[in-house]
């Protein structure tokens, strides 16, 4: 290796240091898209997500992933000859529906997650909302059949398992007091757990760069931004589709305690430890107005944080 080579990796490595410092001990939920997930083609994409979820471990923190499904859950409808119903982006739930989202998150996606984390030591347990009343839920609307808001999180069998070490893997499904089964977006799960969890991070990984201020146009990534901020969007109509569970949840998590919340592309290989490891950052960051970095910032940078749609590094606070 070259002097200068080896003085870059050593670099990385350094930069590093105060972010492992400070998340030492910290929950970080991550929701993993089902997107994501069908999107590699390959297992590639898995295992770096793997790969990254280990290493905060390492050096630890203490990651817990909530993971969707829908595409698997459509493509094993197809399957069976049984035709997919949407009311306004929501799948109508019958009985037999709840049946295969159940076997399609518990039986094959949840497993998957697991099985890419466990290759790197026996670490990953997958728990599904039913497991020891997790996640109760009731039905949003009768006319959607099973499908379910979360109404309570009980997180004791992740503060058990986190605090022995395991990285808890959780299928959204939950139950309602007489043990009815409910699908339940996992964008909200992931949310509400946070929230339980009194996280530090709240990681929403999608198949987009982050949140765009004109849906059509990338180079509108915003970088940083406020819950107030993101209510207006969300009234202006500019959050859209599958991004309204995930920017409802951000607002709500970092108005509940969570310190941050981010939207990433799970597409960009290793980008969760592109996000907690680097100066830099990536894709969007949530976090409250008031919640200003602690070290003096530059006038240049104080400018940069001002301005919402800069494409500037962004600042953030490192203890
Ligand atoms: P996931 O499987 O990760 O939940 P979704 O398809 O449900 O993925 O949600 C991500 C999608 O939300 C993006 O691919 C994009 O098409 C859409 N979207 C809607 N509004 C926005 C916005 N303002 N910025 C970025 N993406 C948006
Ligand atoms: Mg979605």
């Amino acid at each position: 290796m070259s002097a200068v080579r080896a003085a870059e990796r050593a670099a990385v490595l350094i930069e590093a240091l105060p972010y492992i410092q400070r998340f030492a001990g910290q929950v970080v939920v991550v929701k993993y898209g089902g997107n994501a997930l069908a999107g590699s083609t390959d297992d590639d994409a898995l295992s770096l997500f793997a790969q990254d979820l280990v290493l905060m471990r390492a050096v630890g923190m203490r990651p817990v992933v909530v993971h969707g499904g829908g595409p698997q859950i459509s493509s094993l409808m197809t399957r069976l000859g049984k035709v997919t119903e949407f009311r306004n982006g929501l799948r109508v739930t019958d009985a037999e529906t709840v049946d295969i989202a159940r076997m399609v998150l518990i039986g094959q996606v949840n497993p998957q997650l697991v099985s890419a984390i466990n290759v790197h030591g026996p670490i990953a347990v997958g728990v599904s909302g039913e497991d020891a009343g997790l996640i109760k839920a009731r039905a949003r609307d009768p006319e959607l059949g099973f499908v379910g808001d979360v109404t309570a999180v009980n997180p004791t069998i992740l503060d058990s398992l986190i605090g022995d070490g395991f990285i808890p893997v959780v299928a959204t499904i939950g139950t309602d007091e007489q043990g009815q089964a409910y699908n339940i977006n996992a964008d909200t799960v992931a949310g509400a757990i946070a929230e339980a969890l009194l996280a530090e991070k709240l990681v929403y990984l999608t198949d987009i760069e982050g949140l765009r201020r004109v849906v059509d146009d990338p180079a509108s990534l915003i970088r940083q931004t406020t819950p107030d901020e993101l209510d207006r969007l969300l009234a202006d109509g500019v959050i859209a589709g599958g991004m309204i569970p995930k920017v409802g949840s951000c607002v709500r998590a970092v108005r509940h305690g969570v310190r941050r919340a981010h939207i990433l592309d799970g597409r960009i290989p290793h980008v969760l430890l592109l996000e907690v490891f680097t100066d830099e950052g990536i894709g969007t960051m949530v976090r409250l107005l008031n919640d200003e970095p602690r070290e003096p910032v530059s006038e240049q940078q104080r400018t940069g944080a001002d301005d919402h749609s800069t494409t500037s590094p962004r600042t953030e606070d490192v203890l």
